[in-house]
């Protein structure tokens, strides 16, 4: 394959990213990370550093980022639903789990709409759309549009981000 034609169809994808990707973008844009809200504070921030492990608190509460390929999720393949560390929001169902290069979990969709919320992250030199749990405001991971074909939109999170629970038959 043409390097310069791989290049030239990366651009185009750039410039007309999937629609359910530009959704999430607009959302986003709605919403710089300088205006960025915490939800309701569902724990003093205090006692948060006790009840979180230092990654946990780096991650959610200052917005951090996990080394790539540590987090204990990444390779998770149970059924079950992963949930907010701070807030126990349910977020991802395990069905929408896929396997992806980037060394963070990767979903293909929330379990439903109004679970996260979607801010601008201006950082890094990057514009990106950041990823927090709607209902406490921590920083989950970022919005990607670089999934599967037929499921563009991957949701980038860290693990430190997440509890996982299993399915339990009753
Ligand atoms: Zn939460």
């Amino acid at each position: 394959m043409n390097i310069l034609r791989l290049v030239a169809a990366e651009k185009e994808k750039k410039k007309n990213p999937s629609g359910a990707f530009k959704k999430l973008e607009d959302e986003a844009k709605k919403c710089p990370s300088n205006e960025r809200k915490s939800g309701p504070a569902v724990q003093d921030k205090n006692d948060l550093k006790h009840s979180l492990s230092p990654m946990q608190y780096h991650v959610t509460q200052e917005r951090g980022t996990e080394r790539p390929f540590s987090g204990k999720h990444l390779r998770r393949k149970e059924e079950g639903v992963y949930t907010c560390i701070v807030c126990d929001n349910v977020l991802f169902h395990s069905s929408s789990k896929f396997e992806h290069v980037c060394g963070w979990p990767s979903f293909r969709d929330v379990i439903a709409q109004g679970k996260v919320s979607y801010t601008t992250d201006t950082t890094h030199g990057q514009v990106r759309v950041e990823a927090t749990c709607a209902q406490c405001g921590s920083h989950l991971g970022h919005v990607f549009d670089d999934g599967p074909k037929n499921h563009p939109v991957r949701y980038c999170v860290n693990s430190a981000s997440l509890e996982f629970k299993k399915h339990t038959t009753v």
